[in-house]
């Protein structure tokens, strides 16, 4: 799922889709945002393939759709409450594996246009300072 997350993000929300993502990386705390379109219509994918996968022989595609929700769960509370503190969560990342995938991502959000932005994954992030000189080489090469 974190790889089909990156390259949605990638190369659908940071290309043909941007008008809607855009809304994510401009707007600050609004309620909603165009972005959470993204979040819904994901969901209703999964909730579209458990229809299909509780025909009998197809568990395959219930499996698909049960990866889709979980992975939909942890990223709303992990993107939504941990990091953008839309909703109150009593997890404040100070260290570890919790504070790089928020810095990561904080890293992501420091570019407000479609292109030059790093770290499109979110549950696999890279080491901090990797992203930090790829942010640097980038913004450097816009100038
Ligand atoms: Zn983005
Ligand atoms: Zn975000």
């Amino acid at each position: 799922m974190e790889g089909v997350a990156w390259a949605a993000h990638r190369f659908l929300m940071h290309g043909p889709l941007w008008r809607l993502h855009a809304s994510h990386h401009t707007s600050s705390r609004r309620r909603l945002e165009g972005n959470d379109l993204f979040g819904a219509a994901f969901a209703l994918l999964a909730f579209g393939l458990f229809w299909l996968g509780a025909r009998p022989g197809w568990d395959v595609i219930w499996w698909t759709a049960a990866g889709m929700g979980a992975y939909g769960l942890l990223y709303a509370v992990v993107h939504d409450g941990m990091v953008h503190r839309r909703f109150p969560l009593p997890v404040r990342p100070a260290r570890g594996y919790l504070r790089r995938l928020a810095q990561a991502h904080h890293l992501h959000h420091r570019t407000h246009a479609r292109d030059g932005a790093v770290s499109f994954g979110f549950l696999m992030p890279r080491d901090i300072p990797t992203l930090k000189r790829r942010l640097r080489e980038r913004q450097a090469g816009r100038a």
